[in-house]
């Protein structure tokens, strides 16, 4: 038997592959239609704007081992216009995810609403979803997500993963005809501004001028349930504000709102559930970035290897 695996972002993937380099072979699920997660990326008549993470760059040795291996793979390069030592997937941040799906069984459109266990194995279910039994289930989705699926099952973990929380963060991508003239390339923390990019200027990008702009926690939270639609337009006009800048009218406009964007409050500890062979991963327990989470599915994938006896998963199944 297989491992079953909910959630398909940086977490779920960095737990398939220790697996895999384990012997062990995993099915993962994603409700997204596509790679990426909080990764994703939308490219668009040869723009492409990055609207979850920005780049990253490690801070632990073993996860340098990993960008290091990733960057000979041509999957990450330096942005020498980004902050220092920032790194970016390529040709964006979703295709980094894209391809390390490639070497894994991943389904997509596929919405885990229900895990079971007949004590044999996991079964997962959710609307034209139905698959298993695995020999072990790992939730690797935010915290708010991941408490329903295990509530039935272990009340502890299910608390954990209650208590953790995440910030909305809406974020909009605007292009235009012409590059803004005057601004850097990426602003931080300036009022209603969490961060905003110009991302034609990471590598491997289109040349056309793209902007990602993320609102401040406050601003996010005070406009949380407008539509996108109305939202777009508003963040924009934020952005003008308070660089000070006179905007063209955008070619392309359009508002995402992460709702389990941002986690905070992690308490560290692996959640594995030896006897039921139940675990969750994900930022949320570790640190709220691209490492954070890549550090989470690998220490779970650790605790399933621990618990499995030898051989017990390497038969097909
Ligand atoms: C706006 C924003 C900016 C950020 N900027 C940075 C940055 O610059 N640098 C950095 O290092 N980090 C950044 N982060 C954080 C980083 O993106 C996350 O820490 C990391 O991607 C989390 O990975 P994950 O695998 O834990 O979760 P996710 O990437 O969220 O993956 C979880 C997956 O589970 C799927 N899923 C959820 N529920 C279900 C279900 N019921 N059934 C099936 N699938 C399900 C989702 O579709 C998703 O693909 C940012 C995040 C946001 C939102």
């Amino acid at each position: 038997m297989k491992i079953g695996i909910v959630g398909a972002g940086i977490a779920g993937l960095a737990c398939a592959a220790r697996l895999k380099e384990s012997g062990i072979d995993s099915v993962l699920f994603d409700k997204g239609r596509r790679p990426g997660g909080r990764l994703s990326s939308l490219s668009v008549d040869g723009r492409d704007w990055d609207f979850g993470a920005q780049y990253f760059k490690p801070f632990s040795a073993d996860f340098a081992e990993q960008v290091a291996r990733w960057q000979d793979a041509r999957l990450v390069a330096p942005w020498p216009h980004g902050p220092d030592g920032a790194l970016v997937g390529m040709p964006t941040m979703g295709a980094l995810v894209a391809a390390l799906c490639q070497v894994h069984d991943v389904r997509f459109s596929a919405q885990v609403q229900r895990i079971e266990s007949d004590g044999l194995g996991w079964y997962l279910s959710g609307p034209g979803l139905c698959d298993g039994p695995f020999a072990g289930m790992v939730i690797a989705v935010p915290a708010e997500q991941a408490a329903p699926l295990v509530s039935l099952h272990d009340l502890d973990m299910a608390r954990e993963a209650a208590a953790a929380k995440s910030r909305p963060c809406w974020t909009v991508m605007a292009g235009f005809d012409e590059p803004l003239a005057g601004l850097p390339h990426y602003i931080r923390d300036s009022g209603a501004i969490a961060w905003a990019s110009r991302d034609n200027s990471k590598p491997g990008r289109g040349p056309h001028e793209c902007w990602v702009i993320q609102a401040s926690a406050e601003w996010t939270q005070a406009h949380l349930e407008q539509d996108r639609e109305a939202i777009a337009p508003q963040l924009l006009a934020a952005f003008a504000a308070e660089t000070g800048a006179t905007l063209p009218e955008p070619a392309f406009l359009k508002a995402h709102r992460w709702r389990f964007g941002l986690s905070y409050g992690q308490r560290g500890r692996t959640l594995w559930n030896p006897r039921l062979r139940l675990g969750t991963c994900g930022d949320w327990i570790t640190a709220p970035m691209i490492e954070g989470a890549w550090r989470s599915g690998v220490d779970m994938a650790d605790q399933v290897i621990d618990t499995l006896a030898p051989g017990e998963t390497r038969a097909a199944g």
